[in-house]
């Protein structure tokens, strides 16, 4: 086998609403190293039963020749991982992959149910509390989307306001089935990786290097423990997203909803205007509420950046600025490690195009954007589907379409979004060594 690899592909799948891209390393002719990274879906394709994921688990099979050496889950959102469990998840774990990297919130020796003892809290920062805190608002979620059908009969509760929660919800819903899979299906080894950790993937890529870039455990940084929302100058909403911000949680999160239902019988006629009133309000805070879980859960992403020679190629999953920041600004090495981002080659597009995983700062990093396709230009790529998330009227679509434009102006874009066969559902990008 070469020492190096001579080519790479990267191929994203038409999951739908959600990741799931498949890197394959060339040695030579016919030898393959393969690495899925990410697999879940929220809201399916229109090919295939079940929104064709056992049909795309079992392509992964044959494009990998039936081997996977490595298995990335970027972080526990349903649109990441869903396909780890069920009859998919049976044919990826099949495919008998070496070694499975999480992010480090998904230790199960730091998790809340862990069966061993967790370590001696010491120098971990709260790390457990944090943990255990993200568990709790996956239970969160579940109750905020048992609360969907009472707000539909509100009259009150904007639409919009609804089909967020119902997608929040959704999204955020622990995903036990996946989860098990994924913490046994590694053949040699389970990591569960910070920035700077050191992936032990010497053989099993040989002549790659990967760097983790990110989640920052809380010891390197706080900010990813809080889900301080919008700063406008990393952003993609631009100004004016009103809406947004008379929901965005401030300060101190407010109190979970309360236990009782409103009832109009127990509420004297003169006061009963005051019920949509106070539906309304709850369905904001309920919203508040799951977008911190939400925010929360996308900066623990891994952030991975694969280097063969002078050609990088970055994957950050769904990571939010206050991921980003630790790597960007606050490590010891973050000089060296702008330098390295900048010359990246491709760039997975980060929370399917939404507005706040992008930070402007790495954007104009990059130095192989252009006007004009050439040579060398830098190439994306985006898994998303339009009109399952956030609204063109507030400025928070997903798709957030002054990236999609920036991208398409800049680089060279492959969105999942455009495939429309049945046949042939996957996006490819090449890189010759
Ligand atoms: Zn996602």
């Amino acid at each position: 086998m070469a020492a190096a690899p001579t080519k790479a592909r990267i191929r994203s799948y038409n999951v739908g609403f959600g990741d799931c891209f498949l890197l394959t390393f060339f040695y030579g002719d016919d030898e393959t190293r393969n690495i899925l990274i990410d697999f879940g879906s929220t809201k399916k394709s229109d090919f295939g039963p079940d929104g064709g994921m056992l049909e795309i688990a079992e392509k992964i099979g044959e494009h990998s020749g039936g081997k996977l050496e490595m298995v990335v889950a970027t972080h526990r959102h349903a649109d990441h991982i869903s396909g780890f469990g069920g009859k998919p998840g049976r044919v990826i774990a099949g495919l008998e992959p070496e070694l499975v990297v999480q992010p480090w919130t998904e230790n199960p020796d730091i998790a809340p149910d862990a069966r061993a003892p967790a370590p001696a809290s010491a120098g971990r920062g709260g790390a457990p509390a944090m943990v255990s805190r993200l568990a709790d608002m996956q239970t969160v979620a579940a109750a905020v989307l048992a609360e969907i059908p009472v707000l539909e009969a509100s009259p009150s509760v904007r639409k919009p306001i609804r089909e967020q929660l119902s997608f929040l919800g959704e999204t955020n819903l622990a995903n036990a089935a996946a989860v098990r899979n994924l913490m046994t299906m590694g053949r040699r080894q389970a990591v569960y990786a910070s920035f700077g950790t050191q992936l032990p993937v010497a053989d099993l890529i040989p002549g790659v290097g990967l760097q983790v870039l990110g989640p920052p455990t809380l010891e390197q940084s706080a900010t990813i423990a809080r889900e301080r929302s919008s700063d406008p100058n990393e952003f993609w909403h631009l100004a004016g997203a009103s809406a947004d911000a008379t929901i965005q949680a401030g300060g101190d999160p407010p109190p979970l909803f309360p236990e009782f239902a409103i009832s109009s019988d127990s509420i004297p006629q003169e006061a009963r205007w005051v019920i949509p009133e106070i539906e309304r309000m709850r369905s904001e805070e309920m919203l508040a509420i799951v977008r911190s879980l939400d925010s929360a859960l996308n900066n623990t992403s891994l952030i991975l950046l694969f280097e063969v020679g002078d050609t990088r190629l970055l994957f950050p999953g769904d990571a939010q600025i206050e991921n980003w920041k630790y790597a960007l600004s606050a490590a010891p090495d973050h000089e060296a490690i702008r330098k390295r981002l900048a010359g990246a080659s491709f760039y997975k597009v980060g929370h399917h195009g939404s507005l706040n995983a992008t930070p402007k700062s790495l954007w104009k990093l990059f130095e192989h954007r252009g006007e004009k396709p050439a040579p060398g230009r830098l190439m994306t790529m985006v898994s998303t589907a339009a009109g399952k998330h956030g609204h063109v009227e507030d400025r928070t679509e997903v798709p957030r379409s002054t990236l999609i434009d920036a991208l398409t102006e800049l680089s060279d874009l492959h969105n999942t979004q455009a495939l429309r066969s049945k046949t042939e559902f996957w996006n490819d990008v090449e890189f010759h060594f």
